[in-house]
């Protein structure tokens, strides 16, 4: 009867709460032993520049290896993980892993590309947050020229004023910064074309539906950011055809499972000298 299904998907919807509220709980408590216990490994995803097809950097993204639970999604855990302050800890030991990461393979005769790391919004705003990425850079041996560090919109739309001195700081340590997910914030024009930023990331939403109406917006961010003389790359490309069209409208750079998934270092070394894009 139309009762009992009511009460039955009642009951359901409220089981499945509690099974996440566990869940995140679960996640919360396991995640501040995850640093200690060594569960925690950056993976990362190569970056070809469209016009030559080489490699030009690789970000690093974040996987925990649960001890019951396997492999947890970074979207699973990173949003708890700014909630409870843990992602500044976390955030810093990926920089520093990733900066250990790309002066290896540069030591080891790879040519030199940029290794991006995603920074939280607590991370941008811990007042010594300048000093901190300038330590790891120089504890580490890289040329902070071959660092990235990826902000969002949402992050550059708050304090004007202090955004734009940290990111001048960072920029005269050397370090490049871009805009991650561009596309899902609200970063007016005005802000943008104040933010001394090298490099807009297009979210990968815009790329792998492929509706005219994301052709149209894929298209104008190019061509703003080339007007804005910062570069440009696609994330999330899949397709030949969605290279093909990025390639037609002059986007500099792709991210995406049709060239890579995010894989552990070991597996990248090959990646370097693969250099055939179609
Ligand atoms: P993001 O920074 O936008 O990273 C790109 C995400 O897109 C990654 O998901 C990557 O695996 C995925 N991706 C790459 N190519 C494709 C594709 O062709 N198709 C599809 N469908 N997806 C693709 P991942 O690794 O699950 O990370 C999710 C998000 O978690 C990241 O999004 C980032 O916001 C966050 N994250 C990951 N690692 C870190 C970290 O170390 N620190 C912080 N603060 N956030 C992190
Ligand atoms: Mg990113
Ligand atoms: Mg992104
Ligand atoms: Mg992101």
């Amino acid at each position: 009867t139309v009762k009992e299904t009511q009460r039955n998907s009642f009951m359901s919807y409220d089981t499945s709460m509690t099974e996440k509220f566990e869940n995140m709980l679960s996640i919360e408590t396991n995640l501040r032993k995850a640093i200690e216990r060594d569960e925690l490994q950056v993976h990362y995803q190569p970056q070809k520049s469209i016009l030559t097809g080489k490699v030009v950097g690789m970000e690093a993204l974040i996987r925990w290896h649960h001890p019951t639970r396997g492999v947890v999604s970074p979207s699973e855990f990173i949003p708890i993980a700014e909630k409870n302050g843990l992602i500044v800890e976390i955030g810093e030991w990926v920089m520093r892993e990733a900066c250990i990461q790309n002066k290896q393979w540069q030591d080891q005769g790879h040519p030199p590309v940029i290794v991006g790391v995603n920074l939280s919004a607590l991370q941008f705003h811990q007042k010594d947050i300048v000093q901190r990425v300038k330590r790891v850079l120089k504890e580490t041996g890289l040329d902070p020229h071959y660092l990235e560090l990826e902000i969002t919109e949402s992050m550059a739309m708050s304090n004007e004023e202090y955004i734009i001195k940290t990111l001048n700081d960072l920029r005269n340590l050397g370090v490049h910064v871009s805009i991650d997910d561009f596309g899902t914030g609200y970063s007016s024009l005005k802000y943008l074309s104040r933010f001394p930023v090298s490099k807009l990331k297009i979210d990968k939403a815009f790329i792998n539906e492929n509706q005219e109406q994301n052709q149209a917006i894929v298209k104008s961010i190019i061509h703003m950011s080339h007007s804005l003389n910062m570069k440009v790359i696609a994330e999330g490309v899949e397709t030949a055809e969605q290279l093909a069209f990025l390639k037609a409208e002059r986007c500099d750079e792709m991210q995406g499972y049709y060239y890579s998934r995010p894989l552990p270092p070991e597996e990248l070394s090959s990646i370097f000298t693969r250099d055939h894009l179609h």
